[in-house]
């Protein structure tokens, strides 16, 4: 059986960035995924936003890692030549009701290390953005748009200059975990030995570690999918920053964003499904959308939005449950050698992702 230092299972964002950061500190590395190219999962159906780090409850991993991360992807793409927008974006109150709310946004950011954040009047915002409806707002400079798929790149190329390497059509069944080695065995049977692995497999991070013999099944925890769908605006934005109501439940509520190319889009709204394939878009979930722009754009012209993608996020909480963090589960909570499953990577896993490929690298260090 052929062995080797590290696998990590899954190529989207956050696989690669800790296979980048593995491969960095010297480590041999092998990336297994299923599909027959990198980031076709989650990593390619999301708002492409570099989150500033607001929202999260403090000294929760996704604050930690958002902020850390946001630092390093700025960092990043240019260096790299990755492409990215420094755009800023609006949280809007629309009703008085709704003021006060974004106060306490301001407050719990600077408690994330986020101070940047500023309050600004109706008129003020208007003065930012004329076509923007609304009572009061908040002014984020540091949030971004980033090209994923450019950065995805980026990632596989500097694992692959560190002598690592990316392994598609490989869907990873199964794995034996013993006391120093841990058996993969892939769905054609092959079978490879691991010092260490790392299952960022996303929305089957969890059906995966199920399969994880010597893993105690009280380690995995259940899975949610939420689904998020975009609908994509006909014409050109009527906005120059990303413009955001203030959040709701189990999202961020229905959003502009704009991606490099100038294009606009709104979503993702939030749709609890039974599978993690169920990704078509539901032309008639546009209808509520109309609604939810037109408090902050009263403008939005009858028609305009066009049924865009979807993404599912990886939920660790059923519907209605408080939102629970990332869950980075090392050999210290698990018990098992070498082994590291990320769960509920949800947003900003995008944002967080080299932050999280130097956590785990870290985690790993001494293994
Ligand atoms: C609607 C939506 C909007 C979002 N917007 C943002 C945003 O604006 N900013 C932000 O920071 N974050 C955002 N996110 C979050 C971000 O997209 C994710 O956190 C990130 O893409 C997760 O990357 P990943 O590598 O963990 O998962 P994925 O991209 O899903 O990759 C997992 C990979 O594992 C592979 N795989 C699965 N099972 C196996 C197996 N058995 N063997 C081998 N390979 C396997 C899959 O094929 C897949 O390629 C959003 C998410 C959603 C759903």
């Amino acid at each position: 059986m052929d062995q080797i230092d590290c696998v990590v299972v899954g190529a989207g964002v956050v696989g690669l960035a800790v296979a980048r950061a593995l491969a960095l500190q010297g480590r041999e590395v092998m990336v297994l995924e299923a599909a027959d190219a990198i980031g076709t999962g989650t990593s390619s159906r999301n708002s492409e936003v570099i989150h500033a780090g607001i929202y999260y409850p403090q000294g929760s991993l996704k604050a930690t890692l958002c902020v850390e991360g946001k630092a390093l992807l700025y960092d990043y793409c240019e260096a790299r030549g990755v492409g990215y927008r420094r755009c800023g974006k609006l949280i809007v109150a629309t009703s008085e009701a709704q003021v006060a709310q974004l106060q306490g946004i301001v407050v719990k950011a600077a408690a994330n290390g986020v101070p940047d954040l500023v309050l600004l009047s109706a008129e003020q915002a208007r003065a930012m953005e004329p076509n923007l409806a609304c009572v009061a707002a908040v002014h984020s400079p540091s949030t971004g748009i980033v090209d994923s798929h450019a950065l995805m790149l980026a990632l596989q190329g500097d694992l692959e200059n560190a002598g690592g390497m990316v392994v598609l059509n490989s869907p990873l069944r199964q794995a034996v975990c013993g006391a120093d080695t841990i058996t993969l065995i892939a769905e054609d049977g092959t079978e490879l030995a691991a010092r260490t692995v790392v299952n960022a497999a996303g929305l089957r991070a969890q059906a995966l570690a199920q399969r994880f013999v010597g893993l105690d099944a009280a380690h995995v925890p259940p899975s949610y999918f939420a689904k998020g769908n975009y609908f994509a605006l006909a014409g050109r934005s009527p906005f120059s920053r990303l413009i955001y109501p203030v959040p709701e439940a189990a999202g961020l509520g229905v959003h502009l964003t704009i991606d490099l190319g100038g294009q606009a889009k709104f979503g993702p709204d939030v749709e609890w499904v039974a599978s993690p394939d169920d990704l078509v878009v539901n032309p008639a979930r546009g209808d509520a959308f109309y609604a939810e722009v037109r408090k902050y754009w009263p403008g939005l012209p009858d028609g305009a939005l066009l049924p865009g993608y979807a993404g599912i996020r990886p939920k660790l909480q059923a519907p209605g449950e408080p939102a629970c963090d990332f869950l980075i589960q090392g050999p210290a909570m698990h018990g098992v050698p070498g082994l590291v499953n990320l769960f509920g990577v949800e947003s900003p896993g995008l944002t967080s992702s080299l932050a999280i490929g130097q956590y785990v690298s870290r985690m790993l260090a001494s293994t």
